[in-house]
């Protein structure tokens, strides 16, 4: 099989398996034509139909179609022998029908049993070809062939494919709690203001009032800043203003420093009141 017809077969079986759960070994429902047609062109079908489908293949044949193979004698001894290792397919016909009858009822309106239905009658295919998700596989000069997915097939597809995006009952369900119970959030919003974390820091400008409250802790490093390698930083007002205050803080430090050394005084003296 030529590169180019195995990777369109290779699509085709996919379609089966996504959109119509076809799940190997297929079961390929071969009628009694077909397997004449393989014995008379000398065609390893089995072989054929496990290349053609990529994957394992269980051939069958149902009771009418091999009881079609008995009724021609003799001649066709080489076809029954070749259906009789297929595994056989109860159709319960207990008069046995026509086979494309037969295999029209085994197949049913939706395939449910999943077939590949193997055959060389032209009307039969015909038939297949409207109900959705039947692979049918014929033989053209010694070549089988998979057909093109029919129009009953990619309809069918397409629908199950927009059924799958729908939401399930119970998905509705949930839906339906879930903003029902939820308050509305509020829609308007005023414009949002930036991340504060990611903005960059608006410069201050260096007033004497913002120096003067928030001098004892930045000074110190903005000196640091300040200095050039070989040049006497200059002392300017706000220099001055913070060492008058640095001076104010280190006293009142020392005042807070000291109570904290008188209580400790007292308290070694309170156990020997209690002694005496
Ligand atoms: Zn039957």
């Amino acid at each position: 099989m030529r590169q180019k017809r195995a990777k369109v077969y290779r699509k085709l079986m996919g379609l089966y398996s996504r959109s119509f759960a076809f799940r190997q070994p297929y079961q390929v429902l071969v009628d009694s034509e077909m397997c004449k047609t393989a014995t008379e062109h000398k065609i390893e079908l089995v072989k054929q139909i496990n290349s053609v489908l990529q994957g394992d293949v269980k051939p069958m044949i149902t009771q009418c179609c091999i009881h079609e193979l008995y009724l021609q004698g003799k001649s066709q001894q080489p076809a029954v022998d070749l259906a009789k290792t297929f595994e056989r397919r109860k159709c319960n016909h207990r008069e046995p029908i026509p086979g494309d009858e037969c295999l029209i009822s085994v197949v049913g309106e939706s395939n449910k049993h999943r077939y590949v239905v193997a055959t060389q009658s032209q009307p039969l295919r015909v038939k297949l070809r409207e109900i959705p998700g039947v692979p049918i596989l014929h033989d053209n000069r010694s070549v089988l062939v998979l057909e093109p997915a029919s129009d009953a097939t990619k309809r069918s597809k397409e629908y199950r494919e927009q059924q799958a995006l729908q939401p399930t009952d119970s998905e509705k369900l949930g839906l339906v709690a879930s903003t029902s119970s939820e308050p509305t959030r509020k829609q308007k919003k005023g414009p949002k203001a930036p991340n504060p974390l990611s903005v960059k820091k608006k410069k201050v400008e260096s007033t004497p009032a913002a120096n003067a409250s928030s001098k004892g802790k930045e000074r110190p490093n903005s000196a640091v800043r300040n200095a050039v390698v070989g040049e006497k930083r200059k002392r300017d007002d706000a220099d001055e203003q913070e060492a008058s205050t640095n001076g104010q803080h280190s006293a009142e430090f020392e005042q807070d420093e000291r109570k904290p050394k008188k209580k400790r005084r007292r308290k070694p003296a309170d156990p020997t009141i209690v002694e005496t």
